[in-house]
């Protein structure tokens, strides 16, 4: 399948990728307007999180969230590649460069060494069926039904 122009993904039933069942039945979903895909973009309101704030393990898997935080900030955001002290490489994604400035404040044992995203949609485009809202029971099942196929 071709990369959703939308979602920037190829697997158009990819997420949920953890506790899918229970995240399509509790939490808000951005539902692609052009391939269906279900991103959750449920917002914590004590943490202030969304998915899309928590580090990933690939930029690949990072660019399965990077519509909702695109969407969220109305701009093309950027996934950038993190070092922590160990070497370790994690994903994370950022509104701009002066977003990741302050995290790395923040977070003195994470470092990264280009300051460019290693990945970004340009330009932010709004798309007209998109939904945001929370499934129905029998969305949730009809959903999963196509996961499996
Ligand atoms: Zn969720
Ligand atoms: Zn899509």
């Amino acid at each position: 399948m071709p990369r959703c122009q939308e979602c920037y993904s190829e697997n158009s039933r990819i997420t949920p990728l953890l506790k899918p069942r229970g995240c399509l039945q509790n939490h808000t979903q951005y539902i692609c307007g052009t391939c269906g895909r279900c991103i959750c973009i449920e917002h914590d309101p004590v943490r202030n999180l969304q998915r899309w704030n928590f580090p990933f393990k690939s930029a690949e898997i990072a660019a399965l969230y990077l519509r909702t935080a695109d969407y969220t900030s109305k701009k093309p955001c950027g996934i950038y590649e993190l070092k922590s002290g160990t070497g370790r490489a994690s994903y994370k994604i950022f509104e701009d460069a002066e977003s990741l400035r302050l995290y790395l404040q923040k977070n003195r044992d994470k470092t990264c060494k280009r300051m460019v995203p290693v990945y970004t949609a340009e330009p932010y485009r709004e798309y007209p069926h998109t939904r945001i809202r929370k499934l129905t029971a029998g969305e949730v099942e009809h959903y999963m039904a196509e996961r499996k196929e």
